[in-house]
């Protein structure tokens, strides 16, 4: 029978496309695999992961460790690197065999290229950037009473659309970050997601899941002719992108350092190198050019949570705080004392970010000699 999007009923299991580069497992991945377990769980189905390159086996069991039922494994020469003709052929075809009902990727630069092209030819609804997912209803109640202004108990949720059980209920930022939207998608199959790096939290590795996970090796047509493109060199680009995403500590500089960028970055670069953390920034300062791009933190930039974020000079716009709100612990300078960063701070600092900076990297350091 041809594949129809619309039979809702012929669709089962959650899919995660678990994205490599040159054979290494992309962290958002493992993620995603966590968050998807959350949502097969609450399906009452399995979690497969899909997985493509060439010879990656090896790469595929740790999946498991972090909740994956299955892998899909589609090993060609064709697949080594990404492209999108390959990579969006054989992942539809495989969709279209195996009917999955929800599909996660992650918002990277391959997510957001393979994922809509991978919806359209498929017929179904993607939603993108999401920041959280539910499927179970009470859960999605339970997530807007925590995290929103809506007054949950006097709110009539429409079952047909939020239908209590099988929708998935898809969060994001809409309007600049002033308002968070959730879109299901009901009438169509699979109900696609891209999830943005660092937003979903990473299960605890489970040895026993790594050991079970099964691999299923499917049988694919993936020609030379199905691809457009032709990857003749991979280059790494010169400079050392920062982490912010993997850090547990980071110092984060804002507008505040105008009258001395130099030395408000520097005070930055020591602080981070004294926690063994990074530095981070606001968008003011990227588009100043005071930093490059891949200091964002915020809503168009990284989504962050470490142990410490120190927010220097920054005012706590509602982008800049989407991206670092869930930090175990903030500590913010500011010589304003109304500035918005300090109703989330758990530490909040009044002062000048020239004086205070200084001052906190001497008490670390003087801690440091004391433990
Ligand atoms: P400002 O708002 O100018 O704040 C500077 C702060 O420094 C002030 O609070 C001031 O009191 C303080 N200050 C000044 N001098 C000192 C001093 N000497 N010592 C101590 N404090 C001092 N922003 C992001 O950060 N990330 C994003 O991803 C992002 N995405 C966006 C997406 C959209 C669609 C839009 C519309 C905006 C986005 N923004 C983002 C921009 C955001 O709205 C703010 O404009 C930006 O975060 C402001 O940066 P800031 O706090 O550094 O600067």
């Amino acid at each position: 029978m041809a594949y129809n999007s619309a039979d809702i009923a012929a669709f089962k299991n959650v899919w995660v496309f678990c994205e490599q580069r040159q054979g290494s497992m992309m962290p958002t991945t493992f993620e995603l695999i966590s968050e998807g377990r959350k949502l097969a769980d609450e399906l009452g189905v399995e979690l497969h992961g899909i997985l493509l390159g060439d010879d990656v086996d090896g790469i595929a069991k740790e999946l498991g460790g972090y909740g994956a039922d299955k892998v899909i494994v589609c090993n060609s020469p064709l697949l080594k690197h990404y492209t999108t003709d390959g990579y969006t052929k054989v992942i539809c075809d495989m969709v279209m065999e195996y009917k999955p009902e929800v599909m996660l990727f992650g918002a990277s630069n391959i997510g957001r290229d393979l994922a809509p092209r991978c919806a359209a030819r498929l017929h179904t609804g993607l939603c993108a950037d999401c920041t959280h997912l539910d499927v179970d209803l009470n859960g999605y109640i339970e997530f807007l009473r925590t995290g929103s202004s809506v007054d949950v108990d006097n709110t009539k949720f429409e079952t047909k659309l939020f239908d209590v059980n099988s929708n998935l209920k898809m969060t994001r930022p809409a309007f600049g970050g002033h308002l968070m939207a959730t879109i299901v998608c009901p009438r169509f199959r699979p109900a696609m997601a891209t999830v943005r790096p660092g937003v979903m939290q990473r299960r605890a590795f489970d040895e026993a899941g790594a050991n079970a996970v099964e691999l299923i090796h499917p049988d694919f047509e993936l020609s030379e002719a199905d691809i457009h493109t032709e990857v003749v060199d991979i280059v790494k680009a010169g400079k050392k992108l920062v982490d912010l995403i993997g850090a547990d500590f980071i110092v984060s500089v804002g507008r505040g350092i105008a009258k001395d960028v130099d030395g408000g970055i520097k005070i930055a670069e020591e602080l981070a190198e004294e926690l063994g953390g990074v530095v981070g920034s606001s968008r003011a300062v990227v588009d100043a050019g005071w930093l490059s791009a891949d200091h964002q933190v915020g809503q168009t930039g990284k989504t962050v949570h470490p142990k410490v974020y120190v927010a220097l000079g920054i005012s706590g716009a509602i982008q800049h705080k989407a991206g670092m709100q869930d930090s175990e612990c903030i500590i913010a300078v500011n010589k304003n004392d109304a500035a918005p960063i300090f109703e989330i701070a758990d530490y909040g600092i009044v002062g000048d970010l020239f004086k205070v900076g200084p001052l906190l990297l001497e008490s670390i350091r003087e801690a440091k000699k004391e433990a």
